[in-house]
């Protein structure tokens, strides 16, 4: 009976675990190159996916279903900051997209639980995108001097997040 709602739910589990994977791989790189702020920030956007992760399984198992856990694809191997941010802004773009379509689906199912999870997750990734859009817009406006602020805020995002 649930069936549809589980696999819509499985698949975006598949998702953001390939969000979980991406993001860390994007904040041990940023820690490397030394752009302590925007890896912490990576760092506590990708335990936020955990989270969905985590909501996302509760929902399954009351409905009865198995949580796949695989990730939707594998790491992109991509480590330029610029080009990190602007896959990231991406990344949640479709998310927000794709969870609007479940939810969406889910109405006509008449599941408006799932439908709620759904439509929560879209106001979630809409401020991941915002988070990373105003990363983009900063460096197209401030160039490397602001990239280079970001290797000197170590202290206080480390407090904050790590
Ligand atoms: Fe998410
Ligand atoms: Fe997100």
């Amino acid at each position: 009976m649930h069936e549809k709602s589980i696999a819509l739910l499985n698949h975006a589990v598949a998702d953001e675990l390939a969000a979980v994977h991406q993001y860390m791989y994007f904040h041990f790189h940023l820690d490397d190159q030394g752009y302590d702020a925007l890896a912490s920030l990576f760092k506590r956007t990708a335990i936020m996916e955990m989270g969905h992760v985590e909501i996302l399984a509760e929902r399954i198992l009351f409905l009865k279903g198995e949580v796949e856990m695989k990730a939707a694809g594998e790491v992109q191997k991509v480590t330029d900051v610029k080009e990190i941010l602007k896959l990231a802004r991406d990344m949640e773009d479709a998310s927000a997209k794709d969870y609007n379509a479940k939810a969406k689906i889910c109405a006509e199912n008449a599941d408006s639980a799932t439908k709620k999870i759904f439509e929560n997750l879209v106001g979630d990734e809409e401020k991941h995108f915002d988070q990373f859009d105003k990363e983009v817009g900063k460096i197209e406006t401030f160039g490397d001097r602001y990239l280079a602020l970001q290797s000197i805020d170590g202290g206080k995002s480390e407090a904050s997040a790590d």
